[in-house]
Formats: structure tokens, sequence, C-alpha cells
């Protein structure tokens, strides 16, 4: 008799262990659940997030090319030595090269 109360007593708290264990886990989704309720924008500022990323990427693509007049090479205007010349102004690759386009300028000055 006293094992069967045993397996009893054992099933018991079986069940209460179950069943508090189900309530837990339907705490935890009702609280998972509160979370992801205004986390509903949170995916369309995601969404938001990844076109942010495709518009700097679009961003880095029209970086203008600027082509230096002495040697022929093209260059990021940015990265460019830039030259006032008259009204425009001249990028080069190099200060070799605007020294070099600033002196035959001054010779072509000097012939006329
Ligand atoms: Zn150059």
């Amino acid at each position: 008799m006293e094992f069967l109360m045993r397996i009893v007593k054992y099933l018991f708290w079986l069940l209460v262990v179950s069943w508090s264990v189900a309530l837990l886990r339907r705490v935890l989704v009702w609280m998972v659940r509160g979370v992801t309720t205004p986390g509903q924008p949170s995916d369309a500022a995601g969404a938001a997030g990844s076109g942010a990323s495709g518009h700097t990427q679009g961003g880095l693509a029209p970086r203008r090319l600027v082509r230096d007049p002495v040697c022929g090479m093209h260059v990021a205007e940015e990265l460019s030595i830039p030259l006032r010349e008259g009204g425009e102004i001249v990028h080069f690759c190099s200060m070799a090269c605007r020294d070099k386009h600033a002196s035959k300028v001054q010779r072509m000055a000097a012939n006329a």
C-alpha cells in the first residue's frame, strides 16, 4: 500500500511539475508575444535598414572620375589634385603631373 502511495505521490509531483512548466512556457510565450507585437514595426525598420544599405551601395556608384590630362589616368575626384586654370578646374593624379602641366602652360604662355 505504501508502494502505491509513493507512485501516486510521484505521479502527483510529476503532474504538478509538468503543469507548472506548461504554465511557465505559456507565460514566456505571452511575454515574447508582448515583446514581438511592438516589434512588428522593427521588421519594417529592418527592411528600411536593408534599403538604407542599398542606398549606400548606390551612393558609392556615382563617384566621379576625372581624367588627368598629363598622363591620361582616371582618378576619383576627391583623390585628385585640382588646379584652377582660367575658368575651369583641371584634376591631376599627382603633384608631379600638376607641376608638369603647370610648366607646360607657362611655356605655352611664354611662347605666345
Ligand atoms: Zn597623372
